[in-house]
């Protein structure tokens, strides 16, 4: 095939745009990338031979790194899987990676600090290269085939692909450094021994050899010799003791093995030597990725047996609403050549998934205790995962207890996170319920009329503000045989002697009034269930509030956000006796139920309760209309 010359996916065009104007602060990383894709390229060989044999060949895995002042390059070749022409059109040219788009408008938006910030956590893999290169020359043949194409590009736009001659299966990076990388400045990448270090930093573990060339220097008339050595120790990291591995080193490994471009917030390395002997290397990442809750995350742990990795992505080891952990398993007692139909059966897998779910679930509740900043920080970008499993384990009241204490809710306490337990410890004597409410944020919440008297007694409140919220609390029912109460349900009340005799005189006053609920109920229609008056408000003179079972009005529009738009809530329109508009409303009664001036103060009254809780009336233009003409009466 002849000279192809290409153009960069646009995304791709965007985001070398940003590599190539050197916004990495870290320009080492370069090296850490390619070497881990040489790894997983070898990987790929080795379990693809497992099948077909004659891809192995015999040569032994291997990396090889040369650096070169003379041609001022850097190259990095390995005997792995290869690319097939159309692969290195797909892998190279394109960027399949889910949230690329997300991240480049974020970035657009953000300057300075923030922008670097969001830099720091986006990780380019191979366009790492043009980091330190002003042009990149990738051969490549891949295992089975017997043809070779090379993919070369100056990172501007547009990428040339041609066949070549390669003796053998692989891939070889050549970097064409720019000059600022040759050893003028701080950095000299053509190096051997500068290279030789960045290996050992970021790379020591990598299971395959890492091998560069050194000069050996003999007698002073002698020629130096050159002698090919292994750079890398390729220990694999969870092999060695705990105590001697360092914060720093876990976090290596982790960015190498997960490809990820930011250290994690929490590590578990669990060794155990029960009925199942497994090593498990895991952590918790700083950020939830963009699709965590979206079909196409893949969750699912690496799985290695006697160091040899055998497959990627296992979801059969940790529950979904762990999804968000990554890492690793490492077990003898797992075959070499296991499926996973049969990885979904096996014992061992189960005994292992069960273990490491207690050791997690054990080290969050140790975190929550020692470290709240950083509990809260894992709160904050995985709190939904847990949530949703107190949510789907409705009728598992084992997994439920393992979970309930590790909720967090922010609580009109302060505006703080607080744990249930937290929140319970606060409670006065008289309190018989834990108290709760939904709304779209805080402020929302804390806005509510029916906010005001529980305020004014010094009551603390749960505020749902995540949708899942509600749902999480449904299927908890209870704390510490406490029921939970919202406080926008019908049957709320408080337990206070005070607001029992309140709630007495508005009973006397409703005894007086049936026939003004009725026709406020008639002039509103079927919206609303029933209409009645209240002791739950203070200053406020309307509140909607939803039956006592179904969804509440939160509820509905979740539901309705997910095309379900059948699930409502029954509402109920209450009214505050005790406040100015409720005599007006009185008067007007008197004047005639069938008064228009009485059926619009109705209607608006009714429209602005659905406002207080975030709905629009049924026919906002209409409301627009009347609230204009009570302005100018
Ligand atoms: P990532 O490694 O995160 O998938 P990269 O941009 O680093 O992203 O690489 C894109 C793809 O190109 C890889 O997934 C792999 O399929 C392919 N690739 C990169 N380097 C090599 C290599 N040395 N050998 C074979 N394939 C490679």
């Amino acid at each position: 095939m002849a000279i192809e010359k290409m153009q960069f996916q646009a995304e791709t065009k965007r985001l070398l745009d940003l590599v190539v104007n050197s916004i990495y602060t870290n320009k080492e990383i370069f090296l850490r990338e390619l070497i881990s894709n040489a790894s997983d390229a070898l990987d790929k060989l080795r379990i693809e031979s497992l099948t077909n044999s004659e891809l192995a060949g015999d040569a032994e895995p291997e990396i090889f790194i040369v650096p070169d002042a003379a041609t001022k390059t850097i190259t990095i070749s390995d005997n792995g899987i290869g690319m097939t022409r159309d692969e290195v059109i797909t892998n190279i040219g394109t960027i399949a990676k889910s949230g690329t788009k997300d991240f480049l408008d974020k970035l657009r938006e953000a300057s300075g600090a923030a922008a670097q910030e969001l830099i720091g956590q986006f990780g380019v893999g191979f366009y790492s290269a043009f980091i330190v290169a002003d042009k990149v020359e990738l051969i490549t043949r891949k295992a089975g085939t017997d043809s070779a194409v090379k993919w070369t590009s100056d990172g501007a736009g547009e990428y040339e692909l041609d066949d070549c001659d390669k003796d053998s299966h692989g891939t070889t990076i050549i970097l064409h450094l720019k000059k600022e990388f040759c050893g003028d400045d701080e950095y000299n990448f053509t190096d051997v021994y500068e290279i030789e270090r960045l290996v050992k930093k970021y790379s020591d573990f990598v299971r395959y050899p890492i091998k560069m060339n050194f000069e050996v220097k003999g007698k002073p008339e002698e020629e130096p010799t050159i002698e090919i050595r292994t750079v890398n120790s390729m220990k694999p990291l969870w092999t060695r003791p705990k105590s001697e591995i360092t914060r720093e080193e876990y976090d290596e490994f982790f960015k190498h093995q997960l490809h990820e471009w930011e250290a994690p917030l929490e590590i578990f390395h669990v060794k155990a030597e029960g009925t199942v002997e497994y090593t498990a290397l895991l952590c918790i990442p700083k950020r939830a990725a963009q699709n965590l809750y979206y079909s196409d995350y893949e969750a699912g742990l690496q799985l290695y047996s006697r160091h040899v990795f055998i497959m990627d992505k296992c979801k059969d080891f940790l529950p979904d609403y762990l999804r968000f952990v990554k890492g690793l398993v490492d077990s003898p007692d797992l075959p070499l050549n296991i499926s996973r139909e049969i990885l979904q059966q096996s014992r061992e897998v189960k005994v292992i998934g069960k273990a490491l779910e207690k050791n997690i679930q054990k080290q969050l509740a140790k975190m929550l205790k020692d470290d709240r900043a950083k509990y809260e920080e894992f709160w904050a970008q995985f709190g939904k995962s847990i949530k949703i499993g107190v949510y789907n384990s409705m009728f598992d009241t084992k997994l439920k207890d393992s979970l309930k204490d590790l909720l967090l809710f922010q609580t009109s306490h302060e505006g703080k996170f607080s744990t249930l337990a937290e929140y319970v410890a606060r409670m006065p004597d008289f309190q018989k319920k834990i108290y709760v409410a939904a709304g779209n944020d805080s402020a929302a919440i804390e806005q509510l009329p029916q906010m005001e008297l529980l305020r004014e007694r010094g009551l603390e409140v749960i505020y749902l503000t995540d949708p899942v919220d509600e749902f999480t609390i449904e299927a908890l029912r209870n704390y510490a045989d406490k029921d939970f109460q919202s406080i926008t349900r019908e049957n709320f009340e408080l337990d206070d002697a005070e607001s029992q005799k309140v709630k007495a005189e508005v009973e006397e006053i409703a005894k007086t009034h049936e026939d003004l609920l009725k026709d406020v109920k008639e002039a509103i229609g079927d919206n609303v269930k029933e209409v009645r008056l209240t002791s739950r408000l203070k200053s406020g003179a309307v509140c909607l509030v939803t039956g006592e079972g179904g969804p509440s009005l939160t509820m509905e529009k979740t539901f309705a956000s997910m095309n379900n738009p059948l699930f409502k809530a029954t509402q109920i329109l209450e009214l505050n006796p005790n406040h100015a508009v409720f005599k007006k409303l009185e008067g007007l009664h008197e004047s005639g139920k069938d008064m228009p001036e009485f059926k619009d103060l109705c209607t608006t009254l009714y429209s602005l309760a659905l406002m207080i809780e975030g709905v629009l009336p049924n026919n906002p233009a209409e409301f627009a209309n009347k609230i204009t003409d009570l302005l100018t009466k």
